[in-house]
């Protein structure tokens, strides 16, 4: 009889998770407590392991058919100076890499799993317990079911996760806000990727296969509560007051809501797993957009926690094997991530220059390597 498996959230961790151990002979009933999958993220990369993956679950000529074509990238201030301007041929050269949509990611993964397994839209745990030999979860529907395994993949804002872990697991705020939205190509790039940066906030934007522009703001906020849908985009304007004619002229299309916002924070667990149910994903382990491998992570993660339910078939312990073989891969990019938050938003005026002149003056090559090793081990 085939085992089943609950998998909470239908984002990029849950839907890989699902289209692996269906491959195993799982049983997988997926359950996402928004209406359909989630859209409105910017741009991310799979590179490495998580390309290889991808490859091997047959969804990477999908992925590729989506990707973005970005050839050059650059960055400016606020008077409007280049700052560095990174060429993309040489930047992944013997990297395998995408550059892809979060959405797109998320779309082929969906459409590839919708009719292999159960997909449940607004539902979501209330209750969950680990009894011996079965997972017992209450449903905010009112269903009542029991699970072989279950595999919380929700996201670093997981509302089961403090139902598992009420203590070992630390938040960590970066004091920053992010949003993301998509408008006209009102600065005519083209396959272009430019990031317009200054003191305690930037903007990072291209253009899409679609025609029209992804953008992404990042600044600081030392708010731990999420504004009001309503009061978003409010938000975010303030954020940017003065910000100059580039961000202005991109702000003048921001919809009333941004299609994506959130308070950027790092998910430190000292457990990922307890008996039956294991945490994966930016549920366990968030590292934030600055770390630019938060997807890959998701796709690796799944991956993995896949081959050691293949190798071991006692539940409990194919979990303990999979925490035990990602942690170490996982751990010093989180750690290396929270270090680059000063590199990318600095937060003081001493910061903001070395950031800055450093970017000016150091040799184009450094930069080119930084990046080619930075995609080189997920
Ligand atoms: C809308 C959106 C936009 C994003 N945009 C970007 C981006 O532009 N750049 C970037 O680098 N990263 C972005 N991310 C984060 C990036 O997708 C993740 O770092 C990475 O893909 C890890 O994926 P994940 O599946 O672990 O988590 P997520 O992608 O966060 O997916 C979690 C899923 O679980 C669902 N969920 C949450 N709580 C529950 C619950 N209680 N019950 C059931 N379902 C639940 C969510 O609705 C979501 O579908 C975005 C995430 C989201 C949700």
């Amino acid at each position: 009889m085939s085992r089943k498996v609950l998998i909470s959230g239908a984002g990029i961790a849950g839907l890989t998770a699902g289209l692996w151990l269906k491959r195993q002979g799982f049983e997988p009933v997926i359950v996402e407590q928004a209406s359909a999958p989630l859209k409105g993220g910017f741009l991310v990369s799979l590179s490495d392991k998580a390309y290889q993956y991808a490859g091997e679950l047959g969804v990477l000529s999908a992925m590729q058919e989506r990707n973005m074509g970005i050839t050059s990238s650059s960055y400016h201030n606020k008077n409007e100076t280049t700052l560095l301007a990174l060429d993309y041929q040489k930047l992944f050269e013997n990297v395998d890499v995408l550059q892809i949509m979060r959405d797109d990611v998320v779309d082929v993964l969906y459409q590839t799993a919708r009719d292999k397994m159960e997909i449940r839209f607004n539902d979501s745990i209330e209750i969950i317990s680990n009894q011996t030999g079965a997972v017992e979860v209450g449903f905010t529907s009112g269903l009542q079911e029991k699970y072989d395994l279950a595999v919380i993949a929700e996201g670093p804002n997981s509302s089961t996760r403090p139902l598992l872990f009420p203590d070992s697991v630390t938040i960590d705020y970066l004091d920053l806000y992010c949003a993301a939205f998509r408008l006209p190509n009102v600065l005519n790039l083209e396959n272009k990727f430019e990031t317009h940066m200054q003191k305690g906030r930037y903007m990072a934007i291209f253009n899409t296969l679609e025609g029209d522009l992804g953008s992404v703001f990042i600044w600081s906020s030392d708010a731990r509560k999420m504004p009001p849908k309503d009061e978003q985009t409010q938000t975010l304007l303030a954020g940017f007051d003065n910000a100059g004619t580039v961000i202005g002229r991109v702000l003048e299309h921001c919809p009333d809501q941004p299609h994506y916002m959130d308070i950027l924070k790092q998910v430190k667990a000292e457990d990922w797993v307890v008996g039956r149910t294991v945490i994966l994903g930016d549920a366990a382990h968030c590292m934030t957009l600055f770390s630019g491998r938060g997807a890959g992570a998701a796709i690796t993660g799944a991956s993995r926690l896949a081959e050691s339910l293949k190798l071991q078939r006692d539940i409990p312990k194919a979990l303990l094997s999979y925490e035990a073989a990602n942690r170490p891969i996982i751990d010093p990019i989180q750690r290396q991530t929270r270090k680059a938050v000063r590199w990318y938003a600095p937060q003081n005026n001493l910061d903001w220059l070395l950031r800055d002149n450093a970017m000016r003056f150091l040799p184009n090559w450094l930069f080119q390597q930084y990046f080619n090793r930075k995609y080189s081990n997920v």
